[in-house]
């Protein structure tokens, strides 16, 4: 806050968005290079994704989703079970961002256990570099020192593995879930899993008993190249949390999706009640959003325009590695980028970042790695210019 209070410091002010662009105050234009946080799918003011709001906000902007519903939010839920295989993520129970989503995945399964009698299971395990959220539950799910450790010893029994062969160590009658970012962790700095990983933590999950959470907060709606990230892996979840592109980045809006037999767990007397409810829940004009992005989905046929854009990201990122010695490394799961500076000490990227405003990209840095995730509406062309701003700006930091 100092810094950003700072007599000379010129804070940014964002005004305006038009598909990959977004418009200051002062009328400069910038690529979205980090789809305003996770978030933006199909591009800013998209008529169709505009238009479903402006409809909904016609009829009703809010009512409580404590014991009435809203036509949008039965409609979404129906359509997102249907991405998902017949008899897998059945039920889906609606939050309002990426870290309640994660809140609520940790306490079904923790009140799953305690109604199916298995009460022994007292901890999770998540993963080094994991990111969940910043709520409690799911800072305590985290293990980034900058964002966690003053947290650490206020949250939950969590046990953080680096790799999965570490669950050999682990007494699994004593697990209540583990929890991951498939494929790709993204706070951590866009850090690959190796493949297979999902596989295995399938395998060691249904052998002791343990419910696996996917946290496709990042990952879900595309980015990964596929709807979501664990269809690479042909695995599914016990549970899931989707936030970020649900509603393509319009609104907040989350979502976690758990198996039949869990949902099961939940019925027959009231005390086995979930009691779990966000003032917002179910809220209708981010349903209304939701809902609109997934017919986008499906008119634009983004999925099918995807592997051509992630090729042409592949090259480009390639090309800015082999053209310059101060790129350490560069990686890539689909629509997702990290370019890993070289020589760092924490702050290049941040540098980098800032000096590509000038060259019209906007995006952000974790560490020394300049984080690329457009929104996947992006054109090849558009991929080229903010590659070209970012070795532009990388040359006037580095030389
Ligand atoms: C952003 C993020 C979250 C938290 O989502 P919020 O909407 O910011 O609360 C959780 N998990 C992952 C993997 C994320 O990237």
């Amino acid at each position: 806050m100092s810094d950003w209070c700072a007599d000379d410091y010129e804070p940014l002010i964002i005004d305006k968005g038009r598909g990959v662009h977004l418009y200051d105050c002062d009328g400069n234009r910038y690529i979205d290079g980090n789809a305003s946080i996770w978030t933006n799918i199909h591009g800013h003011s998209h008529p169709v994704i505009d238009s479903a709001i402006r409809e909904q906000l016609e009829k009703i902007a809010h009512c409580s989703f404590l014991g009435t519903t809203n036509e949008p939010a039965i409609l979404l839920a129906e359509k997102l079970v249907r991405l998902f295989p017949p008899a897998t993520l059945g039920r889906v129970f609606f939050s309002d961002d990426g870290s309640t989503a994660v809140e609520c995945a940790l306490k079904m399964a923790i009140q799953y256990f305690q109604l199916t009698g298995d009460k022994h299971r007292d901890q999770f395990i998540a993963f080094q570099g994991a990111y969940h959220g910043d709520t409690m539950g799911a800072s305590a799910l985290g293990k980034i020192s900058t964002f966690h450790k003053r947290f650490e010893d206020f949250g939950m029994p969590v046990c953080h593995l680096e790799q999965t062969s570490q669950l050999q160590g682990v007494d699994g009658t004593k697990v209540i879930a583990v929890v991951i970012e498939p494929l790709v962790q993204g706070a951590a700095g866009i850090r690959l899993w190796p493949s297979g990983m999902l596989k295995e933590l399938r395998h060691w999950c249904d052998e002791n008993g343990v419910l696996l959470i996917f946290d496709e907060v990042m990952t879900g709606f595309g980015r990964t190249g596929k709807m979501f990230a664990c269809e690479h892996e042909e695995v599914v979840p016990d549970l899931m949390a989707l936030a970020k592109g649900l509603t393509g980045g319009y609104l907040p809006l989350a979502a976690t999706l758990c198996s039949a037999s869990i949902y099961e767990a939940f019925l027959g007397d009231p005390e086995r009640t979930f009691y779990y409810g966000h003032s917002y829940s179910g809220n209708p004009l981010g349903c209304a959003a939701a809902l609109a992005n997934l017919r986008v989905f499906e008119d634009e046929d983004t999925l099918e325009q995807l592997p051509p854009k992630v090729e042409h990201l592949a090259g480009s990122l390639k090309s800015l590695a082999e053209g310059s010695s101060h790129v350490a490394e560069v990686r890539q799961c689909g629509m997702i980028a990290g370019i890993e500076l070289s020589g760092g000490d924490g702050s290049l990227g941040a540098r980098c970042c800032a000096a590509a405003r000038k060259y019209g990209l906007l995006t952000r840095s974790i560490g020394d790695t300049v984080v690329f995730l457009p929104p996947l509406v992006i054109a090849s062309d558009e991929i080229d210019k903010a590659m070209k701003a970012l070795e532009r700006s990388i040359s006037d930091i580095l030389g």
